[in-house]
């Protein structure tokens, strides 16, 4: 605001009294002039009847223009005498010398008027005195009287009166001053302090109350913008704890949410839904397209926006998540579908497991398959006579009581599992991992000798806190394989030694050694690199699957190192 409200009052003001005075000044100065003109006229008329009858009554014996001079020093004014043929015979403000070269004046108007009318009147400049004179002209018998008398005291009149006046403009103009700042205390002021609360208010900071001062009115609208100011800021008070509220929910919510707007535009998403899309950019603005690069996603929410029912679809993720989303619209209050809330439940995990269990029910069940046909067709070729045989019976038997030990060491196996996936706490207390792995290799000693291989290694001994059972039963089956998969003659190195914060121990044998493809399958239950090997020496495919949960179960990893041709290394590691 350049210009506020009250400078702007004391110009106009200023503006008016400046053209009032000037108006008035002219007025006045005008006829005050004719006026005073007027009456300088009326003196004049009626002291030329007076002058003229002075001179034919005193004037007698006496030269014109001394008579002129007496007639000048009593009526103070210029006394002129005039023969009729135009010459002056005297005047009061000449003398005799001068006379004599005053022009002739028959010519001046007053002096022609008062030829012809007996009196004649003229305002107009004197040239012999050099000043602006009113001259009235009477005519008498044989010469026209003249009285003149110079302007100026008018003039002077004049400008006292316009010294006043102007004193007035000025008194006038300080009094616009004062009242200017008057009303700029009592209104302009507060109206200013209130126009610079309000823009506060309009920028948002509701906080910001409006000072009460000034006139009635003035302060009658303060209060009103302060309550109103209250009561905005407890709305947008009760919206902002309204949406933190919202936003403390779905934030809070397992499953991921995303709420979009009318233009199908990501509006809020919690934690879940970055967490499932595993980014940590901000998905606000973006379409559901763009963040999860599926059509299937895009065509749903547009027939929900376009005012179609609630719809799911599953989805999968570029980082392999299934994910099925609830797509469902949200109508305003006038039942206009204006935005969409998507709920994402991550199916990922179910969908494995469901797989998980398919594919364990089949390998199961295969691995039972083989053992059951061998048995049952051995007992059927029994029972169908070669039994008579007692050798090939015996034989029979014998396969039979194999395939038997197989399915019981397969039974046996899946119990392990299931025990340890049941998530049965593992139990913790002071073991010795030399004194297990010990125990391990001195009940293995003939078939050590058998296959000629050698342990060596040096294991630390260390107390730690671990499940024993679980420990031994890892430990175990990693022994069983190194000496299983090892070549005759062979070695197997065990060393074990704490390492930041853990005990580390590695198994080492001089197989043949797992190919980089198998190893990270390695772990899976029923897989098996060489399944005739396996199955001839009385593997389940099940002993790393057991090792992996057992260790996993209190906290530990197990890992694997191994080159095809020059054996392989498992390694476990578990919290001390
Ligand atoms: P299995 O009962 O067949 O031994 P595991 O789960 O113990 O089942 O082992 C899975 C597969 O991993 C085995 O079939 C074998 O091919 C391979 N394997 C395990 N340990 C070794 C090892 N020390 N050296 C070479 N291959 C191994």
């Amino acid at each position: 605001m350049t210009f506020r409200l009250h400078s702007r009052l004391v110009l106009w003001n200023l503006v008016v009294i400046g053209l009032m005075a000037t108006t008035l000044g002219y007025l006045l100065s005008y006829s005050i002039r004719e006026d005073i003109d007027r009456q300088i006229e009326e003196q004049l008329r009626s002291q030329s009847a007076l002058a003229v009858a002075y001179v034919e009554s005193g004037g007698k014996g006496r030269s014109f223009d001394e008579v002129a001079d007496e007639l000048g020093r009593l009526l103070n004014v210029r006394v002129t005498v005039i023969a009729y043929d135009g010459r002056v015979l005297g005047d009061s403000s000449l003398n005799v010398a001068e006379i004599s070269m005053v022009e002739n004046h028959s010519a001046r108007p007053e002096v022609r008027e008062a030829m012809q009318r007996g009196t004649g009147v003229a305002i107009r400049y004197s040239a012999s005195v050099r000043m602006e004179f009113i001259y009235v002209a009477r005519r008498a018998n044989d010469y026209v009287l003249r009285l003149a008398t110079p302007l100026s005291a008018v003039d002077a009149l004049v400008s006292e009166l316009m010294v006043r006046l102007a004193f007035a403009v000025l008194i006038a103009a300080g009094m616009t001053l004062i009242f200017g700042y008057i009303i700029r205390g009592l209104i302009s002021s507060p109206l200013h302090k209130m126009a610079v609360a309000a823009r506060k208010l309009a920028a948002g900071d509701l906080q910001h109350r409006l000072p009460i001062s000034g006139e009635e009115e003035i302060a009658a609208l303060g209060n009103s913008l302060n309550t109103m100011a209250e009561n905005l800021s407890a709305r947008m008070q009760e919206l902002s704890e309204g949406k933190q509220r919202l936003e403390l929910i779905v934030g809070a919510m397992s499953e991921g949410v995303m709420v979009l707007d009318s233009a199908g535009r990501i509006a809020l998403t919690n934690r879940s839904v970055r967490d499932v899309l595993e980014t940590d950019r901000d998905l606000v603005g973006k379409t559901p397209l763009e963040v999860l690069r599926r059509p299937e996603i895009d065509n749903v929410v547009r027939n929900v926006l376009a005012g179609g029912p609630a719809e799911m679809v599953e989805l999968m993720t570029s980082s392999g998540r299934i994910l099925q989303a609830n797509v469902a619209p949200v109508a305003n209050a006038w039942r206009v579908v204006d935005a969409v809330v998507i709920v994402f439940h991550d199916l990922t995990n179910i969908r494995r497991a469901e797989r998980m269990r398919r594919d364990f029910v089949a390998n199961v069940s295969h691995e039972f398959k083989t053992p059951l046909t061998s048995i049952r067709g051995y007992a059927e070729t029994l029972l169908s006579g070669a039994l008579d045989y007692r050798k090939t019976a015996t034989d029979f038997v014998r396969t039979i009581e194999r395939n038997a030990e197989h399915l019981e060491a397969l039974v046996s196996d899946l119990l392990t599992l299931a025990r340890i996936e049941a998530e049965l706490p593992a139990t913790k207390e002071t073991v010795d991992i030399k004194l297990i792995v010990d125990e391990q290799i001195s009940c293995r000693r003939s078939v050590l000798a058998a296959r000629g291989i050698r342990v060596l290694g040096e294991c630390e001994s260390a107390k730690i806190q671990a499940d024993r059972g679980r420990l031994s039963m890892a430990i175990s089956n990693l022994i069983d394989n190194a000496i299983m998969y090892n070549k005759p003659g062979g070695e197997i190195r065990i060393t074990g030694r704490r390492e930041n914060g853990a005990f580390q121990l590695d198994i080492f044998d001089t197989g043949e050694g797992i190919a980089a493809e198998e190893l990270k399958r390695i772990f899976e239950r029923f897989y098996r690199v060489d399944k005739a090997r396996s199955r001839e020496s009385g593997g389940t495919g099940l002993g790393l699957s057991i090792v992996k949960h057992a260790i996993e179960s209190q906290g530990g990893t197990v890992s694997v190192s191994s080159k095809l041709g020059s054996g392989s290394t498992f390694t476990l590691r578990v919290p001390v």
